[in-house]
């Protein structure tokens, strides 16, 4: 309840082409009279065997193109729950609080106390946790809406299918955009992309020049207006071919499929798309959102433990923004260099918790306009000792860690400081700065595209949780807190 599956359902059906039904609404419209009625003159139980059979013949009747948004209580028939298995079932993901603040006053019979709402919400999570083959979060930017699917497996499974596909294939056909890397390990299965356009991997590839190949490749692919890029891959797959997208044709939609955990808790959201100059780190670019994001954790089992530590940062990263459980759960977690290779994957509820904070900043504010800089907490510094060091010593997330510490010493945090430091070294990520002399970052840092003037504006951070944007950092600060990084 107050989840907003009825608009989901109805947003995710028009831009697959196909129908969205509404099992709530169409019941109320068979009984000739609203649910709370029924509820108060029949019981929940007469109400219940209404509803059952109501959703079990729009389950068989439902063809492949079909969105259907599931009353909540619908699932707690074992007859209902034996007709999901046929379909594709997804849990729109919502905070209990969120779903009150909707739900409450609203004609719901079992919305009308918080304490009771809040145990239902308690109670049922397993339950449809259980039954849902992905994790549905639903996204909204400025320029747009779009979902976010995550489970485990799904791109060994639905996730290519047209059944979870967020656009209509039979009028848009999907044209994949990878490295050379990732194409090896998860390419798409036989049929389900028009063109693959494999570009080299790594940072040193996030150029003009690489997106003039994906043009050309798409050119030669036959690609129209009409169809979608896929991004298939890490970051900088997935800022490339964002960017290749928002500008192919003067724009074509692009759906994101991250592989690497920066990519999974951080890149593919929020439309921010581009690529390096020699000269600075993401220069050239354009905010394109896109019009679907899929993510399988189980792809992060052939990441190399280094990407893996390396986008671990990003986690931590947004865990210092978020605060709270998320932070405890950072904190506590297990290096990935003390897991085996096939053990390295990340908790689909931490994918899940740094998604939902990063969706939740970009809805205030898509543009960096304020509240999305704090998603900068790192980078300043971090993207500055990226290009002083010419993209090849650091990996993205190293930098950002060595960022982060700069960041920290300039907030005056010392006690935090020296936790991320310790927790840096421990998921073996470096927190010396190598390669780099400081005059050289500084001067990278001047260049940081944020500057207003001659003024760069930090993100600074108070405590897990409380960050401030916009903060002012004298020169010889700076200087002092990348010469503490030596
Ligand atoms: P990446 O894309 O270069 O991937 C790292 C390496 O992992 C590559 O060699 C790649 O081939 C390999 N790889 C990817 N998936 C794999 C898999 N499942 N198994 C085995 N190998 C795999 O780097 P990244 O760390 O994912 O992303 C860094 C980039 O993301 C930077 O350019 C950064 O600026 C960008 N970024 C963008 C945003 C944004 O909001 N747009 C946010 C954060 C970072």
């Amino acid at each position: 309840m107050g989840a907003g599956k009825s608009r989901a359902a109805a947003a995710l059906a028009a831009a697959r082409g196909g129908r969205a039904l509404d099992s709530d609404a169409l019941l109320e419209e068979r009984l000739g009279h609203s649910i709370a009625h029924e509820f108060q003159a029949h019981g929940e139980e007469v109400f219940r065997a209404k509803e059952e059979e109501l959703v079990c013949a729009l389950l068989a009747a439902a063809d492949a193109g079909t969105v259907i948004a599931l009353g909540g209580g619908s699932v707690l028939s074992p007859r209902v729950r034996s007709a999901l298995a046929l379909h594709l079932t997804v849990l729109l993901d919502v905070d209990v609080e969120r779903a009150w603040g909707r739900a409450q006053g609203a004609e719901r019979p079992l919305a009308r106390e918080r304490e009771s709402f809040f145990t239902l919400y308690d109670t049922r999570r397993p339950l449809y946790e259980g039954l849902a083959d992905a994790t549905l979060l639903w996204a909204s930017a400025a320029s747009g809406e779009y979902p976010v699917f995550v489970g485990s497996g799904l791109l060994s499974g639905a996730g290519w299918s047209d059944a979870l596909w967020p656009l209509d294939r039979a009028v848009s056909r999907s044209f994949c955009v990878s490295d050379e890397t990732v194409a090896q390990l998860h390419a798409p299965p036989p049929g389900a992309v028009q063109t693959l356009v494999k570009i080299p991997p790594g940072e040193a590839h996030k150029t003009l020049a690489s997106a003039e190949q994906v043009w050309t490749g798409l050119v030669q692919g036959g690609m129209t207006r009409a169809d979608h890029l896929v991004a298939l891959g890490g970051g900088v797959v997935g800022d490339l071919a964002g960017f290749c997208a928002a500008t192919y044709q003067r724009g074509v939609p692009v759906v994101q499929v991250p592989t690497t955990l920066v990519a999974q808790v951080d890149s593919a959201y929020g439309g921010k798309t581009g690529v390096d100059l020699p000269q600075a780190k993401n220069y050239v670019g354009a905010y394109h959102q896109p019009a679907g994001v899929i993510v399988d954790p189980d792809v992060l089992r052939t990441l190399p433990v280094a990407e893996f530590q390396a986008g671990w940062v990003e986690v931590l990263k947004t865990a210092l923004i978020a605060g709270g459980e998320l932070w405890e759960r950072v904190v506590a977690d297990e290096p990935a260099g003390e897991r085996t290779a096939g053990e390295r994957t990340m908790d689909e509820r931490t994918i899940l918790a740094c998604a939902r904070t990063k969706l939740q900043i970009v809805a205030q504010d898509e543009r960096d306009g304020g509240r999305r800089q704090a998603l900068n907490l790192g980078h300043t510094v971090g993207h500055a000792i990226e290009t002083a060091t010419g993209y090849t010593r650091y990996r993205h997330g190293e930098a950002v860690g060595l960022g982060l510490l700069a960041a920290l010493q300039l907030s005056g945090q010392d006690a935090l400081h020296a936790q991320v430091r310790e927790l840096l070294l421990a998921h073996g990520l470096p927190v010396k700065l190598e390669g780099a002399d400081v005059e050289l970052v500084v001067e990278m840092t001047r260049r940081d595209k944020k500057r207003v003037g001659e003024r760069v504006p930090f993100v600074l951070v108070n405590a897990p949780g409380d960050v401030q944007i916009g903060c002012e950092v004298q020169p010889d600060a700076l200087r002092a807190a990348v010469a503490e990084l030596t």
